[in-house]
């Protein structure tokens, strides 16, 4: 345990001021995917004044990662936060820049999903830095791009080859502590048919017919349910989420993708997936001689090679781990409640961290992530604070 003497001699470092103005400065900033490289300049500098060793990475045409090091007494780094830096678009968002405080929340674009978070542990690792307390241990914070696309970032952190001996990635959770999540197998499925005049379809085979058939045998697969001891047990699921076909209303189609999530649980990965669906498709071709289709990893705005060979996926970390330990009781040392604990439906860079590099990592941040990617996106100011708070207690724990 840590002392409490220490303790608040870290939070009395954290400006609330401060931690809301520096959040809306990042909001401010335009970071949609593929336009990380401004931020994270402006971040370096901001890492530096903190106090932090810092290192840009050019990971893809002036895309870049920031990685920002409190070093400690011994090699080697304690606790690593990570956070992207890269938004969604626009969409039809109303003011998306805004960063304004309205009702309790700061708005815009990337103030859940997830500047927010990234704010709230650089202004942790600032308040310890502020308070002058000498660490065993670093503590560092990695902002990479890309998440929302390609994951080039997490990628390159892992060619990096990073350690520390517990992650906290910072996005949205509500403030539970989330210790697994899903992968997700993108399979786009072309079903190859025959072109003939509509007047006569009878001439030509309907790569639209052959689709819809495939579209409810997928519905009718049996998914996989895994228990995770502690977290509850999750669910696989399908999505058909894209549909692409043909040439005009008058013709047959000669040819149809469909685009499809398949979101995984532990002990499944996307060739298993692969495998599954391979063998419905097998299964359909036996009954209807007609029946033709290809199958591959493909999503519409994939195009890098190794994360298709690679995949998205599955993660899990036991809730013994170091750093589910210390952000349970950093959580209850500054709400004054005990966390909840679970996993998400969705998918987390926390597979990087933990199936590469062995980090037992944790997702715990603040925002809701209902509103991420919505026109609605905000962040509410209670959570972010609570976050910093709950950061820097848990930093101290895992690097004094
Ligand atoms: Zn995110």
């Amino acid at each position: 345990m840590v002392d409490t003497l220490i303790q608040e001699k870290v939070l009395r470092q954290i400006d609330e001021h401060e931690v809301v103005a520096f959040t809306q400065e990042m909001v401010r900033f335009e970071s949609q995917n593929g336009n990380e490289g401004p931020i994270a300049r402006w971040l370096a500098d901001r890492l530096a004044q903190a106090g932090m060793e810092v290192q840009l990475t050019d990971v893809h045409r002036g895309r870049l990662n920031v990685v920002g090091v409190l070093p400690g007494r011994e090699a080697g780094i304690g606790l690593l936060f990570h956070g992207h830096t890269d938004t969604v678009p626009f969409l039809n968002m109303k003011d998306p820049l805004s960063g304004e405080v309205a009702d309790g929340c700061i708005w815009g674009r990337g103030a859940c999903d997830q500047k927010g978070g990234l704010a709230a542990s650089i202004m942790a690792v600032q308040a310890i830095a502020r308070a002058g307390v000498p660490l065993r241990k670093g503590v560092a914070v990695a902002a990479v791009v890309d998440e929302e696309s390609e994951h080039r970032g997490s990628y390159a952190l892992v060619e990096q080859g990073i350690q520390a001996d517990g992650a906290i990635v910072t996005e949205p959770s509500g403030l539970r502590l989330v210790l697994a999540c899903k992968g997700t197998a993108p399979i786009r499925i072309t079903f190859h048919g025959r072109i003939a005049h509509g007047a006569t379809p009878w001439l030509g085979v309907n790569a639209i017919e052959k689709a819809a058939k495939a579209v409810l045998a997928l519905g009718e697969l049996p998914l996989r349910t895994a228990d995770l001891p502690g977290l509850g047990s999750m669910r696989g699921s399908i999505n058909v989420g894209l549909i692409r076909g043909g040439t005009a209303y008058n013709n047959v189609a000669h040819e149809c993708s469909i685009f499809l999530d398949r979101r995984t649980v532990p002990g499944e990965t996307q060739s298993t997936c692969l495998a599954e669906i391979r063998q419905l498709l097998d299964r359909l071709a036996a009954e209807d001689p007609q029946f033709r289709a290809t199958l591959e990893v493909d999503r519409p705005d994939w195009e890098w090679e190794p994360i298709k060979r690679r995949g998205l996926n599955p993660a899990v970390t036991p809730p013994d781990a170091a750093v589910a330990q210390a952000l349970m009781r950093a959580h209850r040392a500054v709400v004054g409640e005990p966390v909840a604990l679970g996993y998400t439906d969705g998918y987390l860079d926390m597979d990087f961290l933990v199936n590469d590099l062995g980090i037992p990592t944790a997702n715990y941040g603040p925002g809701d992530l209902a509103l991420a990617h919505t026109d609605q996106e905000r962040l509410d100011v209670g959570e972010l604070l609570t976050a910093t708070r709950v950061y820097a207690l848990a930093a101290l724990e895992m690097c004094l």
